[in-house]
């Protein structure tokens, strides 16, 4: 849309060829001029109703669009009013200005024909044909250079003669209207198509064939639209030719500019803003889908580095971080807690007798042993080999020697696989108010080393 809008502009500019002076100078009229003005009370003119947007009569019976204002603005500059002859179609108004009804006719090309009934002010607009192509066709600087390339024109007009003639390089096929020319590109049914700058402008935006664009513009062949004057009102056609060189290069720019750009704003494509906004649903369903998968992804990750791979207890990192935090906030409250330093008797013997794979079985089983004896708010946790911690949090030592027998007897009874009793030791300790998490520790140590010395499958606290 940016280029077609672009190549509409930069070819605005090559439309004109008057004085760029905005400031019009004034406008001398002879004697009879002025007595034409002084009289006349309102110019009847006779138009297109139905020539977007150069110009039609609009639902409140107005005449708008390019030719309308710029018609407007040359009445303004030399003190005439206009007032409408309105009619339904085209051939209407010629008629009515051939009959004289009306005295000027808007906006139109000077031809032989016309010449017949009408003199002609200087051009008041000057409106190129270009090449209209599909967005991904390169730029054409010359139709002559082209080949096995198809040309969509609608039939019998001066310009389908005149590249038939002009251009046999060129294959035709020939339409019914410059709509259907313009579809066969956008469908990929021709290359290319060929019409006026300011129609296709204004077509390819108000239809949303966004696919297309302006590439490149046909030399001499360039529709200059000037006011028609009945035959018998010459002084009425110097007047307006007066007005019409007052035109600047910037005013026939802004008002055709003007027009093809409301309806940029009307001709929204709904079905491309549909489109966008899919494309932008399914973005963002995929950024909430993987934002949600990179969430379970993060836990997952979080819950193994903290879990022993063997046992699935809580690993010896997890229980260093939560003997440093029960530490601090024993400190902070003067809660106490205990912990449980737990040691399997002579286990080297079962992975020496039975192998290391019955090993690991049996700690799988004394893990899930632990696990099921201890309270919800226990930690339990893999201290390392065949040794196991539990933090007993808000407990005393009497409250964690109990908890400690109750494990050895429950440890004692168990048929573990394979090796069937198997027995530990257990080292007690409770927190002291000087304690860092390193000195609880070393007491449960102690414990255990004692339980060991006193015969293991003991319980023992310091
Ligand atoms: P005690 O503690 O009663 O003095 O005797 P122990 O035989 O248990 O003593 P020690 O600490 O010398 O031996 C511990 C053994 O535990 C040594 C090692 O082979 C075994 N062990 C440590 N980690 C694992 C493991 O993950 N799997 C298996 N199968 N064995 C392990
Ligand atoms: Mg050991
Ligand atoms: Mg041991």
């Amino acid at each position: 849309m940016f280029r077609t809008f672009c190549a509409f502009a930069l070819a605005g500019l090559c439309l004109a060829t008057q004085a760029a002076d905005s400031n019009f100078p004034a406008i001398e009229f002879t004697a009879q001029e002025k007595a034409y003005i002084e009289e006349a009370k309102a110019v009847r003119m006779c138009v297109d109703p139905d020539w977007v947007p150069f110009e039609h009569i609009n639902a409140e019976g107005k005449h708008v669009g390019i030719a309308a204002d710029l018609v407007q603005l040359v009445a303004q500059r030399v003190g005439l009013t206009i007032e409408l002859y309105r009619v339904k179609t085209w051939e209407e108004s010629l008629a009515a200005s051939k009959a004289g009804e009306c005295q000027i006719m808007s906006f139109l090309n000077q031809t032989p024909a016309r010449d017949q009934w009408l003199i002609f002010t200087d051009p008041i607009f000057f409106d190129p044909n270009i090449v209209v192509t599909r967005e991904e066709h390169p730029y054409i600087g010359d139709l002559k250079g082209l080949t096995n390339e198809t040309v969509a024109l609608p039939r019998g007009t001066m310009v389908e003669e005149r590249i038939r003639r002009e251009y046999p390089n060129l294959n035709l096929i020939l339409t019914e209207s410059e709509q259907q020319s313009v579809a066969l590109v956008s469908e990929r049914k021709a290359d290319m198509t060929i019409r006026s700058l300011i129609v296709a402008a204004y077509a390819i935006k108000k239809e949303g064939l966004f696919n297309l664009k302006i590439a490149g513009h046909v030399p001499d062949f360039t529709n200059k639209l000037r006011i028609g004057v009945v035959q018998h009102a010459p002084v009425l056609r110097d007047i307006l030719d007066k007005g019409v060189k007052t035109l600047t290069s910037q005013e026939r720019e802004a008002i055709s500019n003007k027009h093809v750009s409301i309806q940029v704003q009307q001709g929204i494509d709904h079905r491309l803003v549909w489109k966008i906004l899919a494309a932008a649903a399914v973005i963002l369903l995929a950024i909430f889908f993987w934002v949600r998968k990179l969430h379970a992804l993060n836990k997952e990750l979080e819950r193994l580095s903290i879990t022993d791979r063997l046992t699935g207890l809580f690993n010896r990192m997890k229980l260093d971080e939560a003997l440093a935090s029960e530490s601090l906030r024993a400190q902070r409250t003067g809660q106490l807690f205990s912990i449980i330093l737990i040691d399997v008797d002579h286990f080297k013997q079962v992975n020496d007798m039975h192998g290391h794979q019955t090993g690991d079985r049996v700690l799988i089983e004394l893990a899930q042993l632990l696990q099921a004896n201890t309270r919800e708010i226990d930690i339990v946790g893999r201290w390392g080999g065949e040794e196991f911690l539990v933090i007993c949090p808000h407990t005393d030592s009497a409250g964690a020697c109990r908890l400690a027998e109750n494990l050895r007897q429950k440890m004692q009874t168990c048929h573990f696989t394979v090796v069937e009793n198997k027995t530990a030791s257990f080292g007690v300790a409770t927190f002291r108010p000087e304690d860092q998490s390193k000195d609880i520790v070393a007491r449960a140590d102690t414990a255990l080393y004692a339980a060991k010395a006193g015969g293991r499958n003991r319980v023992e606290a310091r």
